[in-house]
């Protein structure tokens, strides 16, 4: 018997090695290499001889008339705002792109299959131009169907219900051939890693069998011109075949985030062929799926704790939108020779560098106290501008005084100590007068952190 070829994937990166190895070279990730068989496909070069003048002439398609059939890049809206910002456009006219295969990952039970769910529901009632194809390869119809009428009750609206087709099958192939002859307007995959093609041997889920399933379908896509949304899980290792081994084959890719046990969600793009990548989407969980937040600032100040010492507020940029958030600090006393630093959604380096400067240039004794940092309502702070708050929230702690009543703090602090400008700093400041406050501190008004605590006495 010949030995089938084999070859070692990386599940973090997707790169191919021809040895086993410890650590990929590629991504430096450790014990992510899996050995699947190369299966020799049946579409080689034995087959290639076969193409007709037909089909090939099938492949050229004149400029007059691709203009016909993309319908001028009209956009479907999914009539979410938030969905339809993060997926983009110009002039106004946002939502989902003709022909556009777009992932859409996040953590298992974050709300992936709930939130496509409520898009599919908006797009039937659109009733587009064919019906719309929900690719089950992970629950039963009847499950999506208590699914949806949970969130029908909710709405309260009618909808036709023979707009919406549940397809049943884990193979990609299949699914290709029914694409092809039903010519859906939309097809959901819910999810990717359940897909599989009898053309490799490799288990579900894995590397080969999701890169395979998602090329197979992004190619149906571009040709027929039907937008795709793919379901992929992540989990937080990134162990499982995610985003990253999908990314050049689909046009975009978006990310759905958020504590599993919080009520926030973002959805984000971390790549967009139709749009800009630093948009977010906002919504929180409700009873039957996520609502889109309308006003995020008011969100995330809805619980803050003002005049409470190690309580700041600050503004951060989430694409072009200004959003204003808390966070809090919680210094106590060290029992250990080495004291804690500790961030939840906080960058930990960020949080030894402003303790390192504030003991230096602020004469704040922080090295001999445990340092807790968080971000409100779960959010991930990626953003220098946020330091200057962390900062005040620290000292604030620290000397267990509040800070002033209606003070935000703006900015990014440098190795020295000065605080420093951010980006679209006019549209933060009107967002934080927008909301009410009204001792805003920022580069332009101290220079220093030092000149700003001995002004505010603490
Ligand atoms: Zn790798």
């Amino acid at each position: 018997m010949v030995k089938a070829k084999t070859i070692y994937n990386c599940q973090s990166c997707g790169a191919s090695h021809p040895k086993w190895q410890g650590q990929c070279s590629q991504c430096g990730e450790w014990n992510t290499l899996v050995e699947e068989v190369l299966a020799p496909t049946t579409r080689g070069v034995a087959n290639r001889k076969a193409f007709s003048e037909a089909q090939l002439k099938d492949r050229l398609v004149s400029w007059s008339q691709v203009k016909a059939k993309q319908g001028d890049g009209e956009r479907i809206s999914t009539q979410i705002e938030e969905f339809d910002r993060v997926l983009g456009g110009v002039g106004g006219k946002t939502g989902i792109v003709p022909g556009a295969v777009m992932l859409l990952g996040g953590e298992p039970g974050i709300g992936k299959s709930t939130l496509l769910t409520q898009v599919v529901l908006n797009l039937v009632r659109q009733e587009l131009s064919g019906p719309i194809f929900y690719v089950c390869g992970e629950e039963s119809p009847q499950q999506i169907d208590l699914r949806i009428n949970r969130i029908l009750i909710k709405e309260n609206k009618k909808i036709s219900k023979k707009n919406l087709t549940f397809i049943t099958t884990v193979d990609v192939d299949e699914l290709v051939e029914i694409v092809k002859t039903q010519q859906p307007s939309l097809v959901v995959v819910d999810s990717i890693q359940a897909m599989t093609t009898s053309d490799l041997t490799g288990a579900p889920g894995s590397v080969s069998q999701v890169r395979e399933a998602a090329d197979r379908l992004a190619k149906v896509a571009k040709r027929l011109h039907i937008p795709m949304f793919l379901i992929g899980h992540v989990t937080k290792d990134g162990a499982i075949a995610g985003p990253k081994t999908l990314e050049h084959i689909v046009d975009a890719v978006l990310e759905l985030s958020g504590e599993r046990t919080g009520e926030l969600r973002l959805l984000r793009t971390l790549k967009n062929r139709f749009g800009a990548t630093d948009e977010v989407g906002v919504f929180r969980v409700d009873e039957v799926g996520l609502a889109q937040v309308n006003n995020p600032s008011e969100f995330f100040l809805e619980h803050a704790e003002t005049a409470v010492p190690g309580s700041a507020t600050t503004c951060v940029m989430e694409g072009t939108r200004p959003l204003l958030i808390e966070v809090q600090a919680l210094v106590v006393k060290s029992q250990l020779a080495m004291p804690r630093r500790v961030g939840r959604g906080i960058d930990l380096s960020r949080i030894q560098v402003l303790a390192a400067v504030l003991q230096k240039h602020c004469k704040q004794p922080l090295g001999s106290f445990d340092i807790f940092l968080s971000a409100a309502g779960g959010y991930k702070v990626t953003e220098p501008g946020v330091d200057l708050g962390l900062a005040m929230a620290l000292v604030s702690s620290l000397k267990n005084k509040p800070l002033p009543q209606g003070s935000i703090f703006i900015g990014e602090v440098g190795l020295l100590g000065e605080i420093r400008q951010v980006s679209y700093l006019d549209r933060r400041l009107k967002e934080a007068k927008r909301l009410g406050f009204n001792q805003i501190y920022f580069k332009q008004t101290h220079r220093s952190v030092r000149e700003l605590l001995g002004e505010l006495k603490i």
